[in-house]
């Protein structure tokens, strides 16, 4: 059985999800402070429990037969660490040492954990590779960097076989619209410019168009939220296969820019986007951009979906949105 810890979220539901239906047996731990109970699958087993609780982890991990765990319980919002970084170093720091640590006395092997590529903070090399410096410019990422460390020494010390995945702007849906991205509040661009579409927002704000780009807009690396999890799936067979640890980008490749967004939005959803320019916002570098080769090469993973799908996916799920 795989051990998914924030399998209510969004992007833990979804990978959830397509474990199941490639017939996989998974324990959702989730403290559902943030995630939606609706969002996991129902043929997963649930046990509503919080990883700062160590002794809530060790009897979970007693009671069921676990060979994996893949780890996205956190809080991931930039501006939310800035302003309370003391939350996000106990959740996210405090609340993985001990998943860790209750995993590895369990003699538990193999771990795939979800990182971000917000720990290259503003990148020396576009396309980004996995040997770009880690230099973090908000605690959001430092406390992502700081579990891949904790990981690292785990394998050096105890042999904890781990895979790091750092992803860049995960998104899109649930083909079927049964889940999807529902934060509160939300700060994404491409759930922003849908609600939009939906009249639910007058207009889009667009953070600054004076950076260095073609229509000086910021450029990010839209990845669709299924591509992601066969990415921890293939992970999760590179530890069974390999038991060796290692870190992954994961993008596809390509970047667009705040405007090209939009207007694929536009005709995505067949709906004029009124936007305003203003001011940029702190913290976000020009251009993010995956070198994929390295997840492609080892993992043998190729991402499948384009700009067009994921926007399809995710207005897909913003129409009818179930949570
Ligand atoms: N962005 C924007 N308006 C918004 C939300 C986001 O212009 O209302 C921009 C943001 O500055 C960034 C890009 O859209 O360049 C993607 O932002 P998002 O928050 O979705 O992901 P991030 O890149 O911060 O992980």
């Amino acid at each position: 059985m795989i051990l998914v810890t924030g399998g209510a979220g969004y992007i833990g539901s979804h990978f959830v999800k397509y474990l199941i239906e490639r017939g996989k047996e998974v324990l959702v731990i989730d403290n559902l402070s943030r995630g939606h109970r609706e969002a996991v699958n129902e043929k997963a087993k649930f046990e509503q429990a919080d990883i700062l609780d160590y002794d809530a982890l060790t009897a979970i991990l007693k009671k069921y037969e676990i060979e994996a765990v893949v780890h996205f319980a956190a809080f991931a919002y930039v501006g939310e660490s800035v302003e309370k970084p003391e939350m996000y170093y106990r959740n996210n720091v405090v609340g993985s040492f001990n998943l860790i640590k209750a995993v590895n006395e369990r003699g538990i092997k193999k771990f795939v954990f979800s990182s971000t590529c917000s720990l290259y903070g503003n990148p020396y090399k576009v396309p980004i590779s996995e040997d770009e410096p880690t230099k973090p410019i908000n605690p959001y990422a430092q406390t992502k960097l700081m579990i891949e460390k904790m990981l690292h020494d785990f394998d050096a010390a105890y042999g904890l076989k781990y895979v790091a995945l750092r992803y860049f702007n995960a998104a899109g849906a649930d083909f079927e619209g049964k889940i999807g991205e529902s934060h509160e509040p939300e700060s994404h661009l491409i759930p922003i410019v849908l609600e939009a579409a939906l009249g639910k927002r007058e207009k889009i704000s667009v953070f600054g168009d004076d950076y260095e780009t073609e229509d000086g807009t910021c450029i990010r690396d839209y990845i669709h939220i299924y591509d992601l999890a066969d990415a921890h799936l293939k992970a999760l067979e590179y530890l069974e296969s390999y038991k060796q640890s290692d870190v992954f980008n994961l993008g596809t490749g390509a970047g667009y820019s705040v405007k090209e967004i939009i207007k694929t939005a536009e005709k995505v959803t067949g709906t004029y986007l009124k936007q305003e320019i203003s001011k940029r916002r702190a913290g976000d570098p020009a251009i993010l951009v995956a070198d994929n080769q390295k997840a492609k090469k080892i993992l043998k993973w190729v991402p499948k979906y384009n700009l067009e799908e994921i926007i399809e996916s995710a207005w897909n799920w913003h129409k009818n949105q179930l949570y």
